[in-house]
């Protein structure tokens, strides 16, 4: 079946008022990004508090629908065909005709349901109701109609041209980005941190990026994983501004200062803090992780407070009280899994020590770190001002 239109069906609550032009411009502009790669030509406007992609010319159906999946906001998405309007009983023909089409067993049951968006329309909603209703019993002796629980809600809109539809594909809800202001992820290589992106801009955040590498002890494949993984994750935000930072000589001097046990808790500090320092330059209102509570000694409670003691902007954690098995799934689903799981080395698993601390007290670590005062300025500096901007997209 041939589709002219897709009508956007997007969740109504807490987007009442002024609130409601914001949500809706977002969702078109992240609708428009969406179909962008798209061959075909696309009018995506809002119209009487809906959201409409007209299509015209040739494009494929099921990339327009899996592009309209990733966009958040969208809770469902309807395929119209789109009839001009050249008097009811031609209407009840192509009434027919799309029911005939689309639902080729018609051991069902209907219902329709009209809308007069163009008031001038000579027939009324109710009656439009019953005649098309009516027209579609002739055509079909084995179909039924069922007002309570219908299986196939025909949907008839009378705008300028008139609009068929009965199905509606689900969206991935949330809300469309940039309603929420924007966040810095730390971004690894991991199966963690891409889904906790994704997570936090489904609730409408765009997000910015950092990663951690090692060079010469990760390598330039262990990088370009990471720029994957934004990249897919990008195909649900939009553009994300990747800052890659080189971590090596900070890891050497903490691995040659510090207490060996405390290497990763420290090191997850400076990252925090490093991160943070990239946040508040992009205007990012917090920082995202992957952590969950347990999954490593570095994610203890404890580690975790002890992590967190250095951070001015709000840390977000979505993915705190899952099971790694949770997550996997989530990654499978959002499509980052293949690529997490490539087989590279991360800047965190090569300096680590074999008995980690799990209880890091925050005033011991806070002196250990004292041990890295006359340099760490300096180093730290040095990451900042050589990091990597890469714009993924
Ligand atoms: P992931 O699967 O996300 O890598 P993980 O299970 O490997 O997580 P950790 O290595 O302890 O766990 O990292 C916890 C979180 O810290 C990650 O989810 C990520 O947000 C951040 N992180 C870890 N390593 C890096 C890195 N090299 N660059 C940027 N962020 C990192
Ligand atoms: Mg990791």
């Amino acid at each position: 079946m041939e589709f002219q239109t897709y009508l956007i069906k997007y969740g109504e609550i807490g987007i009442k008022g002024k609130n409601r032009y914001q949500f809706e411009d977002a969702l078109v502009r992240q609708i428009r990004f969406a179909l962008r790669k798209i061959e075909g030509d696309f009018h995506v406007y809002k119209s009487q508090s809906r959201v409409y992609v007209d299509c015209e010319g040739g494009y494929d159906c099921d990339e327009v629908t899996e592009a309209l999946q990733t966009v958040f906001g969208i809770v469902g998405i309807c395929p119209v065909v789109r009839v001009s309007d050249h008097g009811f009983e031609e209407l009840k023909k192509d009434v027919i005709a799309y029911m005939d089409e689309m639902y080729p067993d018609k051991n069902i049951t209907f219902k329709v349901e009209s809308r007069r968006a163009r008031k001038t329309y000579p027939v009324r909603s109710m009656e439009m109701n019953r005649d098309l209703g009516e027209a579609i019993l002739y055509a079909f002796p084995e179909i039924r109609v069922n007002v309570h629980n219908p299986d196939v809600l025909l949907h008839v809109e009378v705008r300028e041209d008139i609009y068929i539809y009965s199905k509606v594909i689900p969206g991935p809800g949330g809300m469309p980005i940039g309603t929420n202001g924007k966040a810095m992820l730390l971004l690894s290589g991991g199966i963690d941190s891409p889904v906790a992106g994704y997570r936090i801009a489904k609730r409408g955040v765009g997000l910015a990026a950092t990663y951690f590498h090692a060079p010469p002890y990760t390598s330039e494949r262990a990088k370009q994983k990471v720029v994957d993984l934004a990249r897919e994750v990008s195909k649900y935000t939009g553009p994300i501004r990747l800052y890659v930072v080189n971590f090596t000589d900070i890891q050497l001097e903490i691995y040659e200062k510090c207490p060996h046990d405390e290497l990763t808790i420290i090191m997850r500090r400076y990252m925090m803090r490093i991160a943070e320092h990239f946040a508040r330059m992009d205007e990012c209102l917090g920082l995202i992780t992957g952590e969950s509570i347990g999954q490593v000694a570095s994610q203890t409670m404890q580690s975790l407070a002890a992590t967190n003691e250095v951070c001015t902007l709000p840390v977000y954690r979505p993915l705190i009280g899952f099971d790694k098995q949770e997550i996997v799934s989530e990654a499978e689903k959002i499509g980052t899994y293949e690529t997490s799981i490539l087989p590279y080395e991360d800047c965190c698993t090569i300096f680590v020590a074999k008995h980690p601390v799990t209880r890091p007290q925050v005033e011991a670590i806070k002196k250990s770190e004292e041990k890295l005062s006359e340099t760490i300025e300096e180093l730290y500096q040095r990451a900042v001002d050589t990091a990597e901007v890469i714009e993924v997209s």
